[in-house]
């Protein structure tokens, strides 16, 4: 019997964007509702097609959404909050939008859900709100029409859902915390999803799969009987419906880690499948698969091709995987290990990239070949195996070394010291030399670093690109952006000013193309949040710093003005994290080689006359192992060092900020007060202040500057809304050491939101400054 072949979740956006593009048209008045569907239509079809084609088995539907698989499945669920309905939009649609995008017109005025990361990806899931008066209920019909529609073509998909179980534990009440669920909303819950259960089996389909990423994180008192809770209720209904003629196949499929400490659970329970990570929690997967067994109706779903790489699936290595596996149960399906909504689409089209190069290198619709063709080498015989071409070309792949080390890298990261990690002197006492060289007022109010990249902005940077114009004269248009946006910095009262990082495509991209080392794809685009997308540099060699980054417009923009202007870097973490990592060097050791490069360039900033140096390290959190117990000696206890070692070296008086996009970190709090950083802002305005209770209790010496308003939004937040947010931020945080800012990114919004935002964050800050 051949083996079968499963996809966990594929790219929804489009080879060249689509749906972005169509989206957005929709957004800025361009085009209707009818040519957005019409276009996720479209895609869907066609992305249902290449599977198909590729010989996958399990193809998967309601992997699609306009906006994001949360907030799809709050809306399925009912969890709409009645600030969303009273804006009584005729089109489901535009709710929707709303609730990921906030509002802001004639038919009210709304602030978008919270938004987080989802689990260890650079992707953002909107956080669904259940509050006591949400009544759930079945209440969209899209999972069905995904699947009919499917049908209408010809192919039986998979529906794939977001489990009760993850759903549950990522919601949260109005008050942004911690669900309280009792016995009523588990039963709701599980209700709604085994009426959906109920739906597909009426509509013919053979495997439903939920998902439940949730299950790799630890377990806290009460998870397993909640998961055990809502899943006897839905597998109950399967049951049921398993009497009749049309049964259905539930898939309980986990990713992003192990799920050994809750396996025997989900072996009892009766799945029919349980999908695996045997990319990233293999060896304890393995492991609780050879100590509990595989019930005997039950397939174990393997995801041995990952969803969160690059580069080719060493086959050797899969198989090795799946004999193991082979040895507990036959019953084994092979696929992706998590869904593919975290890599681009195909490497068809990259065209700049040397064919040596490329072939190292699979994309969403690559890895779908790799899945079948793994599949068919799984139940090979041995000697077919040595026989075939597919398994010799993919092992050429491996042999020997893809790059040579540049032995200067090696050596500079062998002479380092402990000192290298050291900033001296201590905090409080660079905290003063800095209070007098700087010359700030209480509050001080600054940004995040980017100003709004117009269309001009880009359509120049693409006309450089192009040849159209010369570098000079990019570079005076470059100039002359630097020039307005100092000069309105100063008009609206800011006190810290940015060079708008005009000349930036990317916060990483810019800084890769500087490096060495680095590879850049023309259309790797893979989806952040809502309609924006990434397009991550690939680390292909040793790492180091090419040449001075930027100094030249820093040390220009400070030229302009007075005021002191913050030079703006992102951080070794962060860039790792941002781009596609090498996976035959350690993370540690790339992170370090992106450290020495960023430390060249600080110690060349502070030479220049920066007096304020921002190292942004976004994405700190991001590659925090999911569970706890491995946060520190597989991350933590080398990423924290790591941005040490860029600034040990200035002098006292430099001040050195960093930032992160998001507020959850009390739970590592000290950690980040160990980077040793002067200041941090952070994306707070669609969080809640919990973080600056633990800042609190932790004596964090890190000054802080919790953003006061969203600028993922295209609301424009009022004065007195902002005196109220600094208000709240001063009940919890010492006035002497709070920072005014907003969110980061201002770069996605327009001038016509951003000025007048800014405006009345002085304007807020003015007024609070004078209470003091
Ligand atoms: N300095 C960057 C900016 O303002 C930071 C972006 C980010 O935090 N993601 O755009
Ligand atoms: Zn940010």
């Amino acid at each position: 019997m051949p083996t079968l072949t499963s996809v966990s979740g594929f790219p929804r956006i489009g080879r060249d964007r689509e749906l972005k593009k169509s989206i957005e048209a929709y957004w800025k008045g361009k085009t209707g509702l009818a040519e957005v569907r019409a276009v996720g239509k479209a895609l869907r079809a066609e992305h249902w097609r290449i599977q198909k084609d590729a010989g996958i088995d399990l193809i998967p539907s309601n992997d699609f959404s306009y906006y994001d698989q949360m907030l799809d499945t709050a809306i399925l669920l009912g969890a709409v909050p009645q600030r969303y309905k009273r804006l009584a939009f005729a089109d489901d649609e535009d709710t929707l939008f709303a609730m990921g995008r906030g509002y802001q017109g004639v038919q009210g005025d709304v602030t978008a859900l919270p938004m987080k990361k989802w689990f260890t990806t650079n992707y953002h899931y909107l956080v669904p709100e259940i509050s006591a008066d949400t009544h759930i209920q079945l209440n969209s019909t899209k999972p069905f029409d995904e699947f009919n529609e499917a049908k209408a073509l010809g192919i039986l998909t998979k529906p794939v859902l977001i489990g009760p179980y993850t759903f549950l534990k990522l919601a949260r009440n109005p008050q942004a915390e911690e669900l309280e669920i009792d016995r009523g909303l588990i039963n709701e819950v599980a209700s709604v999803y085994a009426e959906v259960l109920g739906r597909f089996s009426e509509l013919g389909a053979q495997w439903v799969q939920f998902d439940e990423p949730y299950l790799a994180l630890d377990k806290e008192d009460g998870d397993v009987e909640l998961f055990k809770s809502l899943y006897s209720i839905v597998l109950r209904a399967r049951n049921r419906y398993s009497e009749g003629s049309a049964a259905v196949k539930v898939l309980l499929n986990t990713y992003f880690g192990h799920v050994a400490d809750i396996y025997e659970t989900l072996k009892l329970l009766g799945f029919d499948g349980i999908g695996m990570d045997f990319v990233e929690g293999r060896d304890e997967n393995l492991a609780a698969l050879k100590e509990y067994g595989v019930s005997e109706d039950t397939t174990i779903f393997a995801g041995v091709v990952s969803g969160r790489n690059i580069w080719r699936n060493d086959y050797a290595d899969s198989l090795g995987v799946i004999d193991a596996i082979r040895t507990v149960t036959d019953r084994v399906a092979v696929g992706t290990a998590s869904s593919l909504l975290h890599v681009p689409f195909s490497t068809q089209g990259e065209d700049g990239l040397n064919p040596t190069v490329l072939r190292h290198f699979a994309f969403a619709v690559e890895k779908l070949t790799e899945v079948k063709e793994i599949a068919s080498l799984a139940t090979a015989t041995e000697e077919d195996r040595r026989g075939s071409r597919e398994l010799a070309a993919n092992q050429s792949l491996f042999d020997g070394t893809r790059v040579v080390a540049d032995r200067q890298v090696t050596e500079r990261l062998n002479k380092l010291t402990e000192s290298d990690f050291t900033r001296s002197p201590a905090r409080a006492i660079r905290r003063e030399a800095q209070h007098e060289a700087l010359g700030l007022p209480q509050l001080p109010t600054t940004t995040i670093g980017s100003f709004p990249q117009t269309g001009e902005v880009r359509s120049v940077r693409a006309k450089l690109r192009r040849g159209e114009i010369s570098q000079d004269e990019y570079d005076r248009f470059i100039a002359g952006q630097i020039d307005e946006v100092i000069e309105h910095q100063e008009q609206i009262g800011l006190d810290v000013l940015v060079h708008g990082e005009f000349e930036r495509n990317d916060m990483v991209e810019y800084f890769g193309q500087h490096l060495n080392g680095f590879l850049f794809t023309r259309n790797a685009w893979v989806q952040s949040y809502g309609t924006r997308c990434v397009k991550p540099p690939i680390v292909w060699g040793d790492v180091s710093r090419a040449e001075p980054i930027t100094v030249r417009w820093s040390k220009y923009a400070q030229s302009r003005t007075k005021h002191v202007v913050k030079g703006m870097l992102t951080g070794p973490v962060t860039i790792l994290n941002w781009s596609w990592p090498r996976e035959d060097v350690s993370h540690e050791v790339q992170t370090r080689q992106l450290a020495l490069a960023i430390r060249d360039e600080v110690l060349d900033l502070e030479a220049a006359g920066i007096k304020v140096i921002q190292i942004d390290e976004a994405a700190l959190r991001e590659k925090l192992p999911l569970r706890r117990t491995d946060w520190h000696k597989k991350y933590l206890d080398w990423a924290v060092p790591a941005f040490r070692l860029v600034h040990s070296g200035v002098k006292p008086t430099t001040q050195i900020h960093t930032h992160m996009c998001y507020s959850e970190f009390n739970d590592i709090i000290k950690d980040i007060d160990d980077m040793d950083a002067d200041v941090i802002s952070f994306e707070a305005s669609r969080g809640d202040l919990v973080v600056l209770d633990a800042i609190q209790e932790a004596r964090f010496e890190t000054e802080v500057g919790p953003g006061v308003y969203d600028i993922h939004s295209p609301r424009i937040p009022g004065t007195q809304e902002l005196v109220e947010r600094i208000h709240a931020i001063l009940r919890k945080a010492d006035p002497d050491r709070v920072w005014i800012n907003p969110d980061c990114g201002l770069k996605t919004r327009g001038n016509d939101e951003t000025w007048p935002s800014l405006e009345h964050m002085v304007e807020a800050t003015r007024q609070v400054r004078g209470e003091l």
